[in-house]
């Protein structure tokens, strides 16, 4: 039975599934799951329920929605190890659905949006994190200003994002995730420091998050109500077994 204030999962039709870009495939939500679905949720995320063949029991995977019409949902999958080896069910799952199918997904969970009245905002993260940056910028006032660095997997993974004029993007090329986890911190670090109230919004692999939070909370100072920092995922874990070492992680960086 689902715990209590957590309402069961609603079934989607999957209205189309098509690749974005390269390393990114759009999954498009609709059907019954969105009557009584809450305004406002873009951003927040999904726990969907996919069942690979020959698995006992659903496999819950976390994704973000990306966008949120009156009768559909984006999501997108970041796409690793497609056609071999380290796929994982979630991923092969938007791989393989067409339109038409159904799917049990949890949720919706809040959203981590950027605070309003930072002088600077430091935005950085993976294809993973995509979605959510992508959401977080086009919502920012748009006299905001800071840099948003975000590492994807080909150069063509670029994606057109409505950022606010004076938020650069940067945009770093790296083939083969969670394979240099240093990457995003170096890059962030290499830019500098602006005086003012400095806001950070970190979401990536889990080693790429402790560098940039080695920089950023421990090297510069920013505090719990100036940065939000959180691992998506792992390299080589499962999102289960990601879950159990965030857990430990969250307890020994608190300690
Ligand atoms: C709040 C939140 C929001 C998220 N939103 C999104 C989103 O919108 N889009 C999105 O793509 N992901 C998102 N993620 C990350 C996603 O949940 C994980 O990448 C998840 O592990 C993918 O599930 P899977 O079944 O494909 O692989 P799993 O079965 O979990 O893992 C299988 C293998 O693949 C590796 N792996 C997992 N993800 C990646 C990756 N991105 N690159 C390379 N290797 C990987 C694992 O290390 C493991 O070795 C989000 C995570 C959180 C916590």
């Amino acid at each position: 039975m689902a715990p209590p204030n957590r309402p069961p999962p609603r079934r989607f039709e999957v209205l189309s599934a098509e690749r974005l870009t390269p390393s990114m495939h759009r999954v498009t939500l609709g059907g019954e799951g969105m009557d009584g679905f809450p305004a406002g949720q873009q951003g927040g995320y999904l726990k969907f329920r996919v069942e690979p063949e020959g698995s006992e029991k659903p496999i819950v995977r976390t994704y973000t929605i990306r966008r949120q019409r009156a009768d559909a949902l984006d999501v997108d999958f970041a796409l690793h190890g497609a056609g071999g080896g380290d796929a994982g069910p979630a991923t092969e799952w938007a791989l393989s659905v067409a339109g038409g199918e159904a799917i049990l997904v949890g949720g919706p969970g809040m959203a981590k949006p950027l605070p309003e009245g930072a002088d600077w905002y430091i935005v950085a993260g993976d294809m993973t994190a995509l979605p959510a940056i992508g959401v977080n910028l086009e919502a920012l006032p748009r006299d905001a200003k800071g840099v948003a660095v975000i590492e994807i997997q080909h150069e063509d993974d670029k994606q057109a994002i409505d950022a606010p004029a004076g938020v650069e993007l940067h945009w770093l090329v790296n083939p083969r995730p969670g394979a240099r986890p240093e990457m995003l911190a170096d890059h962030v670090r290499s830019l500098g420091w602006r005086e003012g109230r400095v806001y950070g919004w970190v979401a990536s692999e889990f080693e790429a998050m402790r560098a940039l939070r080695g920089y950023l909370r421990e090297e510069r100072g920013l505090g719990p109500a100036d940065l939000y920092i959180s691992s998506y995922w792992k390299k080589g874990a499962s999102e289960d077994a990601h879950k159990a070492i965030k857990r430990d992680d969250a307890e020994a960086s608190a300690a």
